[in-house]
């Protein structure tokens, strides 16, 4: 399997050349060259499979550059109950990604599973491991340095913790995390992770990181890498859940099934339109935002209008202006025309965005997207209401993906909802909700009180780069 630009002025690449990388050199997303078809009858023979079976199924289809039982290690080494351990009483964590019947018909995939509790676990732990791998093999290394507000940050600490030839340099907010998730980064004490708090904003982080990777000379001397959304090791391992969640709602294999899926960078379900590409029988993909509607908008109409301004909502995690993996699925749309997808995000870039042509608008429309989507009264609600009917706490994301599936249920067609972060996240939400806290998974109860390693630096770009200078041998 060869992977293309989505703007097709960057030479043809395999999955591990891809692997460490970003965007391709002419600005594009990675895409595979086609996507494998899985017919009815492969896909009957996947059903009885558990989740690493259906992963290497899945996977092997992409990385075919990895030798099958290499993969296959890397693989039943990454999806393990011992990771993805923080399943709720009575579920069975050798499920990976339980599905809940919330009644029939209704269903929630828990992909919140992980070390940091959200859906980000799923991916990234797969691409420590397939990090490790790879500069194993070429005897090199790799420094990430990354900006977080929260979520993302957590999440790469964990899958490359203790991992040969890693180094994390994490840039977050001095100050504007809430002490939860400060705990789960700095309490990290693993010598290759070194969490670095800015006196400033999430987005002086972010500038900081545009600037150490523009410097290209600093870029190629110190190795410096990413693990963002775009990554494409990341979109085909969310591949997998999608499968496996089909298998455990349908009676027959070939029935459909809709997804709905609280939706910021669109790399979620960006894997579930491949998916639907493959042949996996979804009916509608349910992309559900916050306040942060720019995506609702591009559904409903066919224009994407990338914001100025991202507002701060309850559902943080989903506060975007610009749905960074949206291109993946538009350079389909219009038919894989490279040409036009220049032209497109060249005014995307001009800050003007675009209104979809008719003919791809339709081609959206065929591959089942729909969209809605929830505010800070809606979440709230929405957790009452399925906490009382159901018995079951939702987060804040989770809740805004379930609010918007409800309003596209139909009969005869299961739904599911993903669940993208435990409640135990996003306490102060809670308790602004329901009152009461949320539990929190075991060994989580005092992460607080534990010893804490961060440095604390000032908005500065020099700082930071001498910073990663003097440890980036260690
Ligand atoms: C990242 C994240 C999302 C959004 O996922 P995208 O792939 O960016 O669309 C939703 N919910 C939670 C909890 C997240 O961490």
């Amino acid at each position: 399997m060869q992977y293309i630009s989505t703007r097709g002025a960057s030479p043809k690449q395999s999955f591990l050349q891809i692997l460490l990388g970003g965007l391709a050199p002419d600005g594009g997303l990675y895409l595979p060259e086609s996507y494998p078809q899985i017919s009815l009858d492969e896909l009957k023979s996947w059903q009885q499979y558990n989740y690493r079976e259906l992963a290497f199924a899945v996977l092997s289809k992409f990385a075919t550059d990895i030798p099958a039982e290499d993969l296959r290690a890397i693989i039943d080494k990454t999806y393990t109950a011992d990771v993805y351990c923080n399943t709720r009483p009575g579920e069975n964590a050798e499920d990976i990604t339980p599905v809940r019947t919330l009644e029939p018909g209704l269903h929630m995939l828990a992909l919140s599973n992980g070390p940091t509790l959200a859906f980000k676990d799923m991916a990234m732990q797969l691409l420590g491991n397939l990090f490790e791998y790879a500069l194993a093999k070429n005897h090199d290394s790799i420094n990430i340095l990354g900006a977080t507000s929260g979520d993302t940050g957590s999440a790469a600490e964990y899958a490359m913790r203790g991992k040969r030839g890693v180094r994390v340099f994490m840039l977050s907010p001095h100050g504007k995390m809430s002490p939860f998730q400060r705990a789960q980064m700095y309490s990290l004490q693993d010598p290759n992770i070194y969490n670095i708090a800015v006196r400033g904003a999430f987005d002086d982080c972010q500038d900081i990181v545009k600037a150490v990777s523009n410097d290209l000379t600093f870029k190629a001397q110190y190795k410096i890498g990413a693990v963002n959304s775009i990554n494409w090791a990341r979109v085909s391992a969310q591949i997998v859940y999608y499968f496996k969640a089909y298998f455990a709602v349908v009676k027959n294999v070939g029935d459909q099934v809709s997804f709905s899926v609280p939706s910021g960078n669109f790399g979620n379900v960006c894997a579930g339109h491949i998916a639907r590409m493959m042949g996996l029988p979804i009916k509608h993909l349910i992309v559900a935002t916050n306040e942060n509607d720019v995506l609702d908008e591009f559904f409903k109409t066919g224009r994407y209008a990338p914001r100025a301004q991202t507002l701060h909502t309850s559902s943080p995690s989903m506060d975007i202006s610009k749905a960074s993996n949206f291109e993946r699925m538009i350079f389909d749309a219009v038919g894989r025309d490279a040409g036009e997808i220049q032209k497109l995000w060249s005014k995307v870039d001009q800050g003007q965005g675009f209104e979809l042509n008719a003919a791809a608008f339709a081609k959206v429309k065929e591959y089942g997207f729909v969209s809605g989507e929830s505010g800070h009264a809606d979440r709230m609600k929405t957790i009452r209401e399925v906490y009382e009917r159901y018995g079951q706490m939702l987060d804040t994301h989770t809740a805004d993906g379930y609010k918007v599936g409800c309003e596209y249920r139909e009969a005869g067609i299961s739904m599911i909802c993903l669940e993208t972060a435990l409640p135990a996240k996003f306490e102060e939400s809670i308790r602004e909700a329901l009152g009461r806290n949320p539990e929190r998974p075991k060994g989580l109860d005092n992460i607080e009180s534990l010893p804490q390693r961060v440095e604390v630096m000032n908005n500065d770009v020099n700082t930071v780069k001498q910073f990663v200078v003097a440890h980036a041998q260690d």
